[in-house]
């Protein structure tokens, strides 16, 4: 998927860290969260301590990286950076934990994929700083705590409901990050052309803005196959009209669903007469992954009123039927 929110090849990687602003004032929308970080951030260095543990939830590309890396700079300390999945054995977080500086921001992505005894070794050490590590083998083995320099955990997952409760409750500070509105996207993309030294005028930026999913993470690559565009195929400024040829030709419409977005919406109306369908009928049905329905695809349909999450299954609203130019919806829609 070219306009997927996932992050894609390494060279995108690296434009998409480019990108990335690095201070709190520099971070556009999410007004609600940085206003709290804001004084929690002047609390916690007034009083030399480190900053509480923070838990960002939210679909990806809302900009959860960049906010974990905005909180240690804003704290003037380093940030360590793993993930869930990478972290098979206690011993790997131990060694991490004990190798941080007082202070230090660890961040973890995808928390909610940390094994159970990952898991138990990060109590203590969120709790009181300190680990229980096991020394020998066998009948000699015994246990010794070990103490950790301070420091704050920033966790990110894409739905805190997929966190065990006890994790959960080791986080003083909670943030659930909201799409993007098309005048906060707008100042993004401005904002990102300025640092590709890329030509767009305002209608422009609307227009990619309006199109991006609610998500900074599409508008910034969908900003960057508007500008091949433009290079090719126009003056090398990005109009409203090049950025809306350049979007038709990604199959991106004019709301901004995508092929996926559309192939979803497509078999609950068409295969599944507008719903309600299970999420596991629907992934079978479009050969996508349960997981990528939850955390990509559906999340954006639902706050768009395009898509409702019902008891019994999805189920397709009439603006999508109206949307997708199909006749009026059966008794069962919404
Ligand atoms: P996540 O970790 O939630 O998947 P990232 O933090 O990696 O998302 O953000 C994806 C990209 O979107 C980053 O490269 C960054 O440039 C951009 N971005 C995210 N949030 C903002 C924001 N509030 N202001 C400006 N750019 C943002």
């Amino acid at each position: 998927r070219i306009v997927s929110a996932a992050p894609a090849s390494p060279q995108e990687d690296a434009l998409e860290r480019a990108l990335r602003p690095k201070r709190l004032d520099e971070y556009i929308g999410q007004q609600k969260i940085r206003d709290q970080l804001d004084i929690f951030v002047a609390a916690a260095r007034g009083r030399s301590e480190p900053l509480d543990h923070v838990l960002l939830f939210g679909p990806p590309g809302l900009g959860k990286t960049t906010l974990a890396h905005i909180v240690a700079a804003e704290m003037g300390v380093n940030l360590r950076q793993t993930s869930g999945p990478v972290l098979e054995r206690a011993g790997d977080l131990a060694a991490i934990l004990s190798n941080l500086e007082p202070n230090d921001v660890l961040f973890i992505d995808e928390i909610h994929r940390l094994s159970p005894v990952v898991e138990e070794i990060l109590y203590p050490a969120l709790e009181d700083f300190q680990i229980d590590i096991m020394i020998g083998e066998g009948p000699a083995a015994r246990s010794i705590k070990l103490d950790l320099p301070p420091f704050t955990l920033v966790g990110a997952t894409t739905r805190a409901g997929m966190l065990t409760n006890p994790l959960r409750d080791r986080f003083g500070i909670v943030a659930r990050l909201e799409f993007y509105t098309a005048d906060e996207l707008a100042l993004i993309v401005r904002r990102s052309a300025r640092l590709l030294d890329c030509a767009i005028d305002d209608a422009g930026s609307l227009e990619i803005a309006r199109r991006s999913r609610g998500t900074p993470r599409i508008a910034n690559r969908l900003l960057r196959r508007c500008r091949d565009y433009a290079q090719v195929k126009a003056d090398g400024t990005i109009t409203r009209e090049v950025a809306d040829a350049a979007l038709v030709m990604l199959d991106v419409d004019s709301v901004g669903l995508d092929l996926m977005d559309r192939k979803l919406l497509g078999a609950v109306i068409e295969k599944f007469d507008g719903g309600p369908v299970g999420v596991d009928n629907l992934a079978a049905a479009i050969g996508e992954s349960r997981d990528t329905i939850e955390d990509v695809l559906e999340p954006y349909l639902i706050q768009q009123g395009y898509l409702q999450r019902t008891p019994r299954g999805r189920v397709a609203t009439a603006a999508i039927y109206r949307h997708m130019g199909f006749a009026a919806p059966g008794p069962a829609a919404a």
